[in-house]
C-alpha cells in the first residue's frame, strides 16, 4: 500500500496524487484526511502556510460526493479571488479521474453571467469568496440549501479582510446537518468564535509550529538608506539574474509605482493587487506562472496564499506592519522542502522590527551587504 492508500482514498484520487508527484502526505494531510473519511464531524486545523492544506481537505471532500448527482454537495470559502482560482485548479486535478464531478470557481470582478452558466450546469463544488458568492445566493443563482460540507479555507484571513457578516449570512444559508471544516494558519478570537458558534464538537487538530518549507528558508536584511530603498532593490535583481520572485510592497499605491519603474528599467516585472481589473490580475499571474514574469511586485491581500513552485526570493521591499504578515510572505518561497531566500529591505529605525521577527520566527536574520556594481560584474 502507498503511504496515501493507509489514509483510506480510492483508486481515482491515487491515481491523481501519483500524477502529481505527491509521494507521502504531509502532517496535515495524514491527521486530517482519515478523520474526516470516515466520520461526519467538524473539524477545526491549524496549519501554516504551504503545508497542503488544500488535499487536506480536497482528497476527503471528492471522496465523498455522490458525482452522479448534480446537486451543490460542497461549499469551500476562501479569502480572494487568486486563491479561489488556485484551489479550483488544484481540486480539479485531484478530480481528474472522476467523471462528471464539477468544480466551479466564484469570485468578484468577473463576469456573473458566466459564473451562472458554470453552475447551472451542475456544480458539485463551489469554489467561493464570500463576497460574490452572498451575492449569488441573494441573485438565486447558487443553491446551498443541501450541502453536505463546507469548508473555511484560511478562515484567519477571511476574517481580516472583515468577511464575518457575509460569512454568517452564508452559513445561515446552509442547511444544520452538515460538516464545518475549518482552516486557519492562527487562531485568533474571531476564529474561535466561528467555531464556535458555528461547529459542534469539532475534532482539533494542530501541527508543528513551523511551516514544512519553513526551516528551508534563509532570512537576511539589508540595511539602506531611506532613499536608497529602490537602486536596492535594483541590486538585488542584478546580483540575482536567475531571481523569481515576489516582491511585497505596503500599499497599492507603492506596489504599481516600483512595479511600473522596474520595468521602464527593463526588468521583468508585473504588479498585482486590488485596483487592478480582475483580468489584470489573472493576467499578471498566469505570466508569472509561466515564469514570464521574474520579479511579481505585490501586496500582501493580493498575494495571500498564492501558492507557485520555485519561487526563490521573497523580498520585503518594506516590512509589513505585522509580524503574522512577515511569515505569510516568506512562506512564499521553500515550498515543499525547496530552498529559498526571504530578504528585507530596512532603514536603521526598522531594525528592532527585525528583531522582533526573528523572536517570532524562531530563526536568526543573516545581515547582508547591497552587492556592489563591481560585484555583480565579476
Ligand atoms: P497551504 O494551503 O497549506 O498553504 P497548499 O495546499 O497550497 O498549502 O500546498 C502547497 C504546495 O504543496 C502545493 O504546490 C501542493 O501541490 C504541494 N503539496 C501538497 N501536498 C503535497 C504532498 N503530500 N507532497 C508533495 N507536495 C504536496
Ligand atoms: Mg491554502
Amino acid at each position: 500500500m502507498t503511504p496515501f492508500e493507509t489514509l483510506g482514498l480510492d483508486k481515482p484520487l491515487l491515481n491523481a496524487i501519483s500524477d502529481l508527484g505527491f509521494k507521502t502526505p504531509s502532517e496535515v494531510q495524514e491527521k486530517a484526511i482519515p478523520v474526516l473519511l470516515s466520520d461526519e464531524t467538524d473539524l477545526v486545523a491549524l496549519a501554516q502556510t504551504g503545508t497542503g492544506k488544500t488535499a487536506a481537505f480536497g482528497f476527503p471532500l471528492i471522496q465523498k460526493l455522490q458525482a452522479d448527482s448534480r446537486t451543490t454537495q460542497g461549499l469551500i470559502l476562501s479569502p480572494t479571488r487568486e486563491l479561489c482560482l488556485q484551489i479550483t485548479n488544484e481540486m480539479q486535478q485531484y478530480a481528474k479521474y472522476i467523471k462528471g464531478l464539477n468544480i466551479v470557481a466564484i469570485y468578484g470582478g468577473a463576469s456573473i453571467t458566466e459564473q451562472a452558466k458554470q453552475v447551472r450546469r451542475g456544480a458539485q463544488i463551489v469554489v467561493a469568496t464570500p463576497g460574490r458568492m452572498k451575492d449569488m445566493i441573494q441573485r438565486g443563482i447558487v443553491d446551498i440549501s443541501k450541502i453536505d460540507y463546507c469548508i473555511l479555507d484560511e478562515a484567519d484571513e477571511m476574517l481580516n479582510m472583515g468577511f464575518y457578516e457575509d460569512i454568517k449570512d452564508i452559513l445561515s444559508n446552509t442547511p444544520k446537518e452538515k460538516s464545518t471544516w475549518l482552516f486557519s494558519a492562527t487562531m485568533p478570537k474571531e476564529v474561535a468564535t466561528i467555531a464556535k458558534k458555528f461547529m459542534h464538537q469539532p475534532v482539533e487538530i494542530t501541527v508543528g509550529e513551523r511551516n514544512v518549507g519553513a526551516t528551508t528558508v534563509q532570512h537576511e536584511y539589508y540595511l539602506v538608506g531611506g532613499r536608497d530603498r529602490y537602486a536596492a532593490l535594483k541590486r538585488l535583481a542584478d546580483a540575482n539574474p536567475g531571481i523569481f520572485s515576489v516582491v511585497f510592497c505596503r500599499t497599492k499605491r507603492d506596489t504599481q509605482k516600483v512595479a511600473e519603474k522596474l520595468i521602464e528599467d527593463g526588468y521583468n516585472a508585473g504588479a498585482l493587487h486590488g485596483d487592478l481589473s480582475q483580468n489584470q490580475r489573472d493576467l499578471v499571474m498566469n505570466a508569472f506562472r509561466k515564469n514570464q514574469i521574474q520579479m511579481l511586485v505585490a501586496t500582501d491581500v493580493a498575494a495571500r496564499g498564492i501558492d507557485v513552485d520555485d519561487i526563490t526570493h521573497v523580498i520585503n521591499y518594506q516590512l509589513p506592519d505585522e509580524i503574522e504578515t512577515y511569515t505569510h510572505r516568506s512562506g512564499r518561497t521553500g515550498r515543499a522542502g525547496k530552498s529559498g531566500i526571504s530578504m528585507v529591505i530596512v532603514t536603521r529605525s526598522e531594525l528592532r522590527k527585525i528583531k522582533s521577527i526573528e523572536k517570532k520566527i524562531k530563526q536568526q536574520f543573516i545581515e547582508k551587504k547591497i552587492p556592489t556594481g563591481i560585484e555583480i560584474c565579476e
